[in-house]
């Protein structure tokens, strides 16, 4: 089922009109489907049904603590990156046990923290790393579960700015340092090495370069001769944003993982991020103004890279819908573009678009992944507000900022 579509040229999210909602709230607003969150988790999760993988969804992606419940009910994990992250998800009631923290400079804080809490994995990726959380986890007298994480130096097809596996990237040790590190383990008293890990990159739209990693996972199984509890394989599952983008094949990686799984006897986990909350949003805006350009027409929208940043960071395209769908023509080409001052807060660019009038409303698609998560004050402007559809309902997530927090220093 689609959960964003058209009914007689408008807009709807489930059942709720989005023209009737931006009249009564005020745009800009990111607008979810609750239905479509649903979908999506229990669609994923079915992908890999017979490797009964633990589900740690990618907390970066969307970090709003609604939708960490509403995946929580679902039975989802998370894959944190920070301290304010891990604490979110403990808030929004997943349990430390489906916790698993990432990224390459964790501070002793932060560490502690997670020690403390008890959580399932510390995902380490570097050797010094593992040195002081065995020296913080016997201060604490704990023993603490630790995963190391791989680079398999894996060209994986996307945006460079979201590669993560090649030698050239900060993240995780390579295959040979890691076969050493696994070799020299039990010198670590404090820890336990119970997984090892790979997150190889994002939007990766091809299933290739997941079997490749599988492969060097292989190689490492056989090298070390180590039995891990845990495999955590990541996330980095694409979607498609744009109309040609071809759709990931889940099936025949599914098989494979399966496979593995049974060789080696352990337990898989992914952690999705994009895949779950990628397409179930969109950004509410509203047409400031119309400016005539050179060549083109210039829609100036009350939502700019403060908003939504991933077109800025990782010329990422997104489609630009009408609210309400008509037939007229704009006049020649349409650059759609926000209010902050930098070129390169702009969205998307049209040769054919349709006929625009000012405060006419539009939405930027697929933003639910990246989206909110990434938004910032830049240029003073307070965060918009989130809002969540559930059939008939809309329901209020987070409130836009209020103006006065930002005006403390
Ligand atoms: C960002 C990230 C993910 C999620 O990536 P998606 O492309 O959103 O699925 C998973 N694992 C790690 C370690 C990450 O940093």
């Amino acid at each position: 089922m689609s959960y964003i579509r058209y009914k007689n040229n408008k807009l709807f999210i489930e059942n709720v009109s989005v023209n009737q909602l931006a009249s009564k709230l005020k745009t800009p607003f990111y607008l979810y489907s609750e239905g479509n969150i649903v979908e999506n988790y229990n669609s994923f999760s079915n992908s890999f049904k017979k490797s009964k993988p633990l589900v740690c969804f990618s907390v970066k992606a969307n970090s709003n603590i609604q939708i960490l419940k509403i995946l929580k009910k679902l039975g989802s994990g998370a894959d944190v990156v920070s301290g304010g992250e891990l604490l979110k998800a403990i808030k929004s009631g997943i349990k430390p046990n489906k916790i698993v923290f990432s990224g390459v400079g964790k501070t002793e804080e932060e560490i502690r923290l997670a020690i403390r809490k008890n959580i399932l994995l510390i995902n380490v990726e570097s050797e010094n790393e593992a040195l002081l959380i065995n020296k913080i986890s016997g201060q604490l007298k704990k023993k603490t579960a630790i995963g190391i994480r791989l680079n398999p130096d894996i060209n994986a097809p996307t945006h460079k700015k979201i590669s993560t596996g090649k030698a050239e990237d900060k993240f995780g040790l390579s295959k040979t340092n890691l076969i050493s590190f696994c070799l020299n383990i039990s010198k670590l008293k404090n820890l336990k090495l119970n997984a090892i890990s790979v997150h190889i990159g994002s939007q990766i739209l091809s299933e290739n370069p997941f079997k490749k990693t599988l492969k060097v996972l292989e190689e490492i199984m056989i090298k070390t001769k180590m039995h891990f509890k845990f495999v955590d394989l990541g996330g980095g599952f694409g979607i498609a944003y744009k109309k040609n983008d071809r759709k990931i094949n889940l099936k025949n990686y599914s098989s494979l993982v399966e496979k593995f799984r049974k060789k080696y006897n352990c337990n898989i986990i992914f952690e999705p991020g994009r895949a779950i909350l990628g397409n179930t949003a969109v950004l509410v805006t509203k047409i400031q103004y119309l400016k005539k350009g050179s060549n083109k027409t210039f829609a100036i929208l009350n939502a700019g890279m403060n908003d939504f940043m991933r077109t800025a960071l990782y010329d990422a395209v997104h489609n630009i819908i009408p609210v309400i769908k008509n037939s007229k023509k704009n006049k020649g080409p349409l650059e759609f573009v926000g209010p902050i001052c930098e070129t390169t807060c702009k969205f998307i660019k049209y040769n054919k678009y349709q006929k625009l009038r000012e405060s006419d409303y539009v939405a930027i698609a697929d933003v639910g992944a990246y989206g909110a998560s990434l938004s910032s004050n830049y240029n003073t402007k307070p965060l918009i507000a989130e809002v969540i559809i559930n059939k008939t309902k809309a329901r209020i997530i987070r409130k836009k900022q209020d103006i006065k927090s930002l005006l403390i220093q």
